[in-house]
Parts: structure tokens; sequence; C-alpha cells
């Protein structure tokens, strides 16, 4: 094991990463150190950069989409072992609050915040996580396909499962569908038997959206996504609208176009802080509300029991991780700019040697 390691470090609130050269953590008696192999790079990290708050100290390496080799274990540690391929799950968590035991630990009382953010992450050669946070990727799957199953998958594996509840016939709309989590979200959703249609602003991306099966393409760059909706469902609009931009318009759009008994899901996040202080408030007719008995739900990442089970959809071929760029840990500033910009289809990824 060497002493010294390579990491890319924020050093202070919305900065850039800069390479440098700090030791190899030691892990605690519940921790694991694990060798990274790949770190996924999604907007959530992009925002939570520059988000006051989040980040409890500088330096910090961030990076919570990992797949990793486990090279160490605390004396207490008993549910990974040295070898183990491993991903991580993204939320610090108390395991004993009424949500933790019930499969809702992402509405942990004692939330304690993110990998990444309040621990050092996986933008680095070695990284200490808490061994419970630490799920074991079945064989057969690269360590790039694994890290985007760590938020990339599971977290659409929850949207369309535990809040749209899509049900084979559903129709569902998909906001911002070329992202990292939503292009997932566009296969999850037909998994479930869901008639997918998949909105975004760049044509390239709905190029890729219409070839991962879905029903129909909406660029909202330059139609109305509401006509178009409304026209393809034949007026009566859809069963689910998950939202993966959830500014004001698009989540008013959401409500101008679902159906009877339609759910809104709200996974884009916007702090304010992160977007100049414009707030996504936005407006809902409560009377239509009540009449269509619709719902409207807030997404929150995903269980661990659903982190396990999208590794096993990849591994049986059912998801396809979409990763169209990778970047060596000295560029994942550049990473970061290309999604800052917009610029990727699905996910992008650090990948170590
Ligand atoms: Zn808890």
């Amino acid at each position: 094991m060497p002493s010294t390691m390579k990491a890319m470090r924020v050093h202070e609130l919305g900065g850039s990463f800069q390479l440098d050269e700090v030791p190899v953590p030691s892990p605690g008696p519940n921790d694991a150190l694990v060798k990274l192999k790949a770190t996924g790079v999604g907007l959530t990290p992009v925002l939570m950069r520059r988000t006051p708050g989040l980040i409890d100290k500088f330096p910090r390496i961030m990076g919570h989409e990992i797949a990793a080799e486990v090279v160490e274990i605390g004396s207490e540690v008993e549910n990974v072992a040295v070898g183990d391929l491993v991903t991580c799950h993204f939320y610090l968590v108390c395991r004993s609050c009424d949500f933790c035991r019930s499969g809702r630990e992402t509405l942990c009382e004692n939330f304690k915040g993110y990998v990444g953010l309040v621990l050092d992450g996986g933008f680095a050669e070695y990284a200490a996580i808490p061994a419970l946070n630490l799920c074991i990727i079945p064989e057969g799957i690269t360590p790039l396909a694994a890290c985007i199953a760590a938020d990339g998958i599971c977290t659409p594996y929850h949207n369309c499962t535990a809040e749209a509840k899509i049900k084979p016939g559903d129709r569902v709309a998909i906001i911002g569908a070329g992202g990292g989590v939503a292009i997932h979200a566009v296969q999850m959703a037909q998994l479930c038997g869901g008639h997918v249609i998949g909105v975004d602003i760049s044509r390239q991306k709905l190029k890729t959206v219409a070839e991962l099966g879905a029903l129909a393409t909406v660029d909202a760059s330059d139609t109305d996504p509401v006509e178009e909706i409304m026209a393809l469902t034949k007026g009566v609009g859809v069963d689910a609208y998950i939202d993966y931009v959830a500014s004001k318009e698009t989540l008013e759009m959401g409500m101008a176009c679902l159906g009877r008994g339609g759910k809104l899901i709200i996974v884009g996040s916007r702090a304010p802080a992160a977007f100049g202080g414009v707030s996504p408030k936005f407006s809902v007719d409560p009377q239509k509300m009540l009449s269509w008995a619709q719902e409207i739900h807030g997404s929150r990442y995903c269980s661990m029991d659903e982190l396990r089970r999208s590794l096993d959809l990849v591994k049986m071929g059912k998801i396809k991780p979409i990763v169209t760029e990778t970047f060596r840990l000295e560029d994942t500033e550049k990473a970061f700019e290309m999604i800052q910009d917009n610029k990727i289809t699905g996910r992008a990824a650090v990948l170590f040697d």
C-alpha cells in the first residue's frame, strides 16, 4: 500500500478541483478502504459543489458514484471482505430511526450528509467509506457500468417503482430525458411496462432517447411540450410525469399535461442558491388536483435494497448503462464543465488505471 495518493480536491465553495498528493486514508473500525476503479460524474455533484452548507469542510474530495475494490477493512466490518468489488450508497444515515428501519433511509431523521460532501469520496485513488454504505457488485459487471448504477440507475428505479408506480400501459413523460439519471429512467419506465414520451432540449440527446425505445420524443427547444404530450395521448394526459429538470416552467407543464389519477414526480433538485437565487416554486390548481385525484411526489435517491436490485438489472442486461464520455482523474474538472454546459448525453465517468 502506498502512503500517498492522487486526489482531486475542492478548496472552496464552488471552486475548481486541484490535483493534490495526499495521505492514503486509514479506515476506522467500521470502514473499508477501497481502491477506485471508476467514479461516475453527474449533475448532482456539479450542483452540490456550489450549494452552500453541503460540503462541511475544505479541502474535500468529492465523488459518490463509485466502483472500487476493497483493499483493507476495519476491525468491526462484517459485510464486505478484502477483494470484493463494491459500489456505494450516497446517503450517510443512522440505520436506527423509523424511516431507516422501514426501507426509507433517504428520509433518515438523523441524516448525516452525503458521501463525497461530508466524507472524502471517489475522485481519488483510494477512499475510506463506512462499510455499511457499501454494496457488493455482482460478478460480470464492469466497474464502469457498476458505478453508474450507484445513482444514475438506482434513482430511476425508485422514481419509477416506489413513486410513479408505473404499470404496463401507463403513459410516462420523462423531462430532461437525455440526462445521466433520466436516460436510465427512459429504460426503467419501459421495463415497468410504460410507454415513454421523452422531452429534452438537445436533438442529439433525443436521438439516444429514441434509440432506447421511447414511444415519442419532444424537442422542447422548438415545440410546446404540453401541446405535443396532449396530442400524443389523444387529450387524455399522462399517468406519470417524472421531472428531472424541475424548474418552475417544467413543473407547471407537468400539471398541465397530467391526466386523471396522474402522478407528478419531482426528482430534479433546484436549490435557489445553486441557481442564482431563482426559486422553482410553481402553482397548482387544488380543485383540478382534487377532481382528478392527482398526486405530487418528492422522490429522493433510493434505498440500499433498490441499489442492489439495480445492479442485478444491469447484470441481467435489462438496463444498459449509458456512459458517453470517460476521463482520467486529472481531467475531473473537464468532466464537470461538460456536464455543467449540458454537453454530455447520459453519464460521464472517471476511469482509473
Ligand atoms: Zn435514520
